[in-house]
């Protein structure tokens, strides 16, 4: 079996969870086996049948109300008790902070080894696996060892793709002995984000700004053509240092990985640390003064020029275009 544990929040599915369990499939499929999926919470339950649809044969929820919110160490004990129990050739999750988390939390109590944000697995005695080191900006090539191998996958390294026939996903239920112990780190308060709007990591179009805006004010140019776009606004490290924008809006190494459609990226010279978290862009717009800019090496289309010119003459050529439509 291969099971895949399945991260939500409050029971609202994440999506990398999805293409977690894709992956997983395949490795099921090549070890002729089944996928499996944990669902912790009982608010969880609801989600087995969206499962279903990604070829989870077996859904083993905990209905304890108590792992409804993020609770680390409870849901890796819980996690525990149910590879010790059935004894599953891999065990996999998101890549995400919670999912990494999470697994070392698995792996110390389990005492097995975890490879985190995997792109690729070849199963055999040992797995031969490709990973993300340095925040993407090394590709390594190891071996993972154990009974459980235990695997986080990067985000967006595959594509969430549904099964050619769709599987039962029955749900089993299981119910871990967690003590007050196990509680220790959980959810106290949320604070809701300073500007609602499309969220950075699951935007279709981010629209980036670098030092070359120049100031806070400068990045009303930016929160325009995003809004024209449907977009979110970005960043880079430079920005955030001074305080022009808050580090949730940061993209890159530390800060958030973005994996939208377009990403137009101004005024960004495109470090390393950048890079690896727009890498994903399916496409990337350089508006930059400087031919010779990093970003405008390896961006799709660069448009050389003033950023302080070009965004408005975008945003009206924008405008015009719908009036005419
Ligand atoms: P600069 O490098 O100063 O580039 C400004 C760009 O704007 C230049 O290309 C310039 O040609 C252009 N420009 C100037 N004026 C205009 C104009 N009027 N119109 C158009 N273009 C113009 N950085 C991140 O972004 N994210 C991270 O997560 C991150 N993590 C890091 C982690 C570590 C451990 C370290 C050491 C660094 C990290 N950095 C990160 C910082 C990174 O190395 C760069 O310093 C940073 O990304 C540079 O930001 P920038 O491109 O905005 O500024």
């Amino acid at each position: 079996m291969i099971l895949g544990l399945i991260e939500h929040d409050r029971g609202a599915l994440s999506p990398l969870s999805l293409q977690m369990l894709t992956l997983g499939r395949r490795l099921a499929e090549q070890l002729g086996t089944e996928l499996h999926a944990v669902l912790l919470g009982a608010v969880a339950r609801p989600l087995a049948a969206q499962l279903a649809a990604y070829g989870v044969a077996t859904a083993h929820l905990a209905d304890d109300a108590r792992l409804d919110d993020w609770a680390p160490e409870a849901w890796a004990q819980s996690v525990v008790e149910l590879i010790s129990a059935h004894g599953p050739q891999a065990l996999l999750a998101a890549g995400s902070e919670r999912g990494n988390e999470l697994m070392a939390h698995v792996a110390a109590r389990a005492g097995l080894a975890l490879a985190a944000n995997c792109l690729e697995v070849e199963p055999g005695e040992a797995y031969t696996i490709r990973r993300m080191r340095w925040g993407g900006s090394l590709l390594e090539e190891a071996r993972l060892h154990g009974a459980v191998k235990l695997l986080t996958i990067a985000p967006h390294a595959v594509a969430a793709e549904p099964a050619a026939a769709p599987a039962a996903a029955a749900i089993r239920e299981f119910a871990p002995a967690l003590t007050e112990r196990e509680f220790r780190v959980r959810v106290a308060r949320r604070v809701a984000p300073a500007r609602p709007g499309v969220s950075l990591a699951d935007a279709r179009v981010v629209v980036g700004g670098g030092r070359g805006v120049g100031s806070a004010e400068g990045f009303a140019a930016l929160e325009q053509l995003a809004g024209l776009l449907g977009g979110a606004v970005g960043c880079s490290r430079a920005v955030t240092s001074v305080g022009w924008r808050p580090h949730a809006d940061q993209v890159g190494q530390t800060g958030t990985r973005i994996a939208p459609d377009l990403y137009i990226a101004c005024g960004v010279s495109g470090a390393i640390q950048h890079m690896v978290g727009c890498k994903a862009a399916k496409r990337i717009l350089a508006v930059n003064t400087d031919p010779e800019a990093p970003m405008v090496v390896q961006a799709h289309y660069a448009i050389i020029g003033d950023l302080h010119k070009v965004l408005p003459a975008l945003c009206e050529a924008i405008r015009a275009q719908r009036e005419r439509a």
